[in-house]
């Protein structure tokens, strides 16, 4: 029996399958452990099952040195300082896949309601400002036939573009891999959706310069990693109306402070990083990281391994 420290609960059973082989200590509080609490926590177990929230480096490590698995509960592992794990021979998992279509649906929710402005023309309603038709009010822009720039072409990008083919959309992607090169990208696009993984190569992957290539009528989605985004270049572009509208799963950083200036620019629609968070998701993401912890501690190899 090894002991685990499990930084947050999570929904579903998943972890009464951890708790029938092994000592589970699950963090109770709505916030995350600080990174104090988190060291001390983790001093002395061999399994670690982390979320996005919990900054995971060579300092953990070294106050940790019977850690054998870190089971990250997210697909992204920006988190994790990886080459670090590698260097305390602890192994690292993620949960790919049983997030990708929650994602997906998720970027297309902030596509259509940035497009056709949904959360101005709610609000209208709230606010009394429903008097009648009006031929020129709450105009937004068609997603159906508009051109699709993904960057970006995994799992999640790949099932935004299946979502986008059913609105009769033109899709370019993106990648490393294949695709058009970024600049053409962010030149033909109507709507941008960011789907690579947060790396020293993408951060800031769209900045002023890659933001004044869009058309003024674009807008921005990003479902993937806040610092993918400059946000002090995408507030300038909003006020400015270099491009016509963003909407965030992701912010950087996150939480995006009520005060944060980015918040008081006009056509942003910001949703707290919920793009996994469907009861089904969320359940299979706890389900993998268990696995994975299991497996690991098991001596065997995680079935979602990070390499
Ligand atoms: P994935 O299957 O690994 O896809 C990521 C793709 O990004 C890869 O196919 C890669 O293709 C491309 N890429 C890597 N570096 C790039 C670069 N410098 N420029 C352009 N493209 C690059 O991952 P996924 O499962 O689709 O997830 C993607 C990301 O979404 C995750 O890393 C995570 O950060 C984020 N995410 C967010 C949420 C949320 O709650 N908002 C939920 C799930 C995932 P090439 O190798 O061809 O470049």
């Amino acid at each position: 029996m090894a002991r685990c420290f499990v930084t947050r609960q999570l929904p579903g059973t998943a972890l009464d399958r951890l708790a029938e082989v092994h000592e589970v200590d699950v963090w109770p509080e709505r916030l995350p452990p600080d990174p104090d609490e988190l060291r001390r926590r983790t001093a002395g177990a061999r399994g670690l099952l982390s979320m996005v929230t919990d900054r995971i480096d060579g300092e953990l490590f070294d106050g940790a040195p019977e850690l054998e698995a870190v089971a990250n509960c997210a697909v992204g592992y920006d988190n994790i300082d990886v080459e670090a794990a590698r260097e305390h021979g602890v192994a690292v998992g993620n949960t790919p896949g049983v997030l990708t279509g929650a994602t997906a649906d998720l970027t297309f929710a902030l596509l259509l309601s940035a497009a056709r402005r949904l959360p101005q023309s709610a609000a209208s309603v709230l606010e009394g400002d429903w008097v009648t038709w009006e031929p020129g009010a709450h105009l937004g822009y068609d997603v159906h036939g508009a051109t699709l720039g993904i960057v970006g072409r995994g799992r999640i990008g790949e099932a935004v573009a299946r979502r986008a083919t059913g609105f009769d959309m033109e899709v370019l992607v993106h990648s490393r891999s294949c695709g058009v090169s970024l600049d053409e990208l962010l030149e033909r696009s109507d709507f941008v959706s960011l789907h690579c993984p947060l790396t020293p190569e993408t951060r800031h992957l769209i900045d002023a310069g890659a933001l004044a290539r869009m058309k003024p009528t674009a807008i921005l989605v990003n479902t993937a990693r806040g610092p993918i985004v400059d946000p002090v270049a995408l507030g300038r572009a909003l006020h400015e109306g270099t491009i016509a509208g963003a909407a965030l799963d992701v912010t950087d950083p996150e939480p995006l402070p009520a005060d944060d200036p980015l918040l008081s620019a006009p056509n942003l629609l910001v949703v707290p990083h919920i793009g996994s968070a469907s009861h089904a998701a969320r359940e299979k993401m706890a389900e993998l990281s268990v696995d994975n912890l299991l497996a690991a501690l098991a001596g065997e190899p995680m079935p979602h391994a990070v390499t």
